[in-house]
């Protein structure tokens, strides 16, 4: 039985609660689909010990209308419906038009020593820490690129993290330049003075990298270089993520247009949100980086047009231009340097799904090709990790995802919408 929708929203971050909300505003039966239990996406991610922050609980209690379809992954298209994994089985979800809001993920890249327990990505640490896993006087070191790294700092220390430094890979006078021009968005200016309050007295340290993680069996030490030369740091957790990267994959599989002007390819719209595909609008980050604000705007934007008001979706145009601006500002003072791209050794894995090391990759110019001779981007993330990564150190583009997106039950793949237990045998892509 397929389930109709005149709006689905896939992605229950800003982007997706605020494009609900807009089409539901004009009386749309609006569907509102994400993986995770809770709505909130990345930023507004429920923190067990601090519930979710106002402006979250906000555009959550202002759905009405609005059907949220919680632990829903969407994971292949099926007929001109989307097929929906959920706990019990399976569904497929119908739409008169589609907003894709599927949001981003952390750049991991590789090191010596990154797959050790006690490495994560620093966001991820963060999302940990908000779920509840203990961090309470552990020790940690928060690495990479970008201003998420001090949200994460910021989250850990709040659940009672040691939180020893922060490590950013830009020089200070890229960071002070970028500094310089929030001046433009007093809201950011706001923001990072907060956030910076509660990290007083944790050294902020520009032009800094973790070269290397040593342990056995666990993390133990860090070793980091900066222009004074290398520190060995004892510690218990290190958090390292290089900025963040769309999540084009759902787009990909519908058929939409990806632009492909950096390295990290975004689906591609027009001015009023419309990607390829009739029907189908795309907001937020999986539209390119910008941050909560442009992913809120966006949202609400696309939320009109699938309900078919453009005039509500002009008006928030011009804001729309301001905040997608400082996402090229993010892009220009946080990118991964040289010093980075050089970290890993031929012998450091870079697919951890396939245990591939880099050197195996040698003489491959294409993620196809490395696919069928390494098995790499063959594992559970499908290249979502290792592809990333390989792009940003100019090895090859990343391959096109092939569903399921996600890995996904047999009885789902079937078409069967609810499970016996003998239907329970997961596949991956
Ligand atoms: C790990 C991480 C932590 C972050 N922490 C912060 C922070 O502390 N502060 C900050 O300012 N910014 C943070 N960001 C940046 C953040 O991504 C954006 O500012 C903002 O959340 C973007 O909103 P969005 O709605 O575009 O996407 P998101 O908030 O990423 O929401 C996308 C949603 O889509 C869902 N989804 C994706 N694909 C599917 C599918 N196939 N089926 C079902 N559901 C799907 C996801 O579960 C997710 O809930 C973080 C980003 C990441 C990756």
């Amino acid at each position: 039985m397929t389930e109709r929708y005149d709006v689905l929203v896939i992605g229950a971050g800003p982007a997706g609660l605020a494009a609900a909300r807009a089409a539901a505003s004009h009386g749309a039966q609006v569907g509102l689909v994400d993986a995770q239990p809770r709505a909130g996406g990345q930023v507004w991610r429920h923190d067990v010990r601090h519930g979710a922050p106002r402006a979250a609980r906000e555009a959550i209690a202002a759905l009405r209308g609005v059907t949220l379809l919680a632990q829903h992954s969407i994971v292949a298209s099926d007929d001109g419906a989307l097929r929906a994994e959920t706990p019990d089985g399976s569904t497929l979800l119908g739409y008169r038009a589609l907003v894709l809001a599927t949001g981003a993920r952390e750049l991991l890249l590789p090191f010596p020593g990154w797959t050790l327990p006690g490495v994560s990505g620093a966001g991820g640490l963060q999302a940990l820490a908000k779920q509840g896993w203990p961090v309470n006087g552990k020790r940690v070191v928060i690495a990479g690129s970008g201003p998420l790294l001090l949200a994460a700092a910021a989250t850990l220390r709040a659940h009672g993290a040691k939180v020893l430094g922060i490590h950013e890979q830009a020089s200070a006078a890229s960071v002070r330049a970028f500094a310089g021009q929030l001046i433009h968005w007093p809201a950011r200016a706001l923001q990072a003075v907060a956030l910076r309050a509660k990290l007083t007295g944790v050294p902020y340290c520009f032009g800094s990298i973790v070269r290397r993680a040593h342990g056995d069996g666990a993390l133990r030490m860090v070793e980091i270089e900066d222009a004074h030369g290398t520190t060995c740091v004892d510690c218990d957790l290190l958090g390292v993520g290089y900025g963040l990267v769309p999540n084009v994959e759902l787009a990909q599989m519908l058929g939409c247009a990806l632009d492909h002007a950096s390295v990290h390819p975004r689906v591609q719209v027009d001015e009023l949100l419309r990607t390829s595909v009739p029907s189908v609008f795309a907001a937020g980050e999986a539209g390119g980086i910008g941050g909560l604000a442009v992913a809120r705007i966006e949202g609400a934007i696309a939320g009109h047009l699938a309900a078919g008001h453009q005039d509500d979706a002009h008006a928030l145009m011009p804001e729309r231009e301001r905040e997608r601006r400082f996402g090229a500002l993010l892009a220009k003072h946080f990118s991964p340097g040289a010093r980075v791209h050089a970290l890993a050794m031929p012998d450091t894995l870079i697919c951890r799904c396939e245990d591939v090391p880099l050197g195996a990759l040698d003489g491959f110019a294409d993620a196809r090709d490395a696919k069928l001779a390494t098995r790499c981007g063959m594992g559970a993330c499908q290249g979502r990790i290792c592809g990333a990564a390989l792009a940003e150190l100019g090895r090859f583009p990343r391959g096109a995802g092939r569903p399921p997106l996600f890995p996904a039950r047999l009885a789902t793949l079937a078409g069967l919408a609810d499970l016996s237990p003998s239907e329970n045998t997961e596949v991956t892509p």
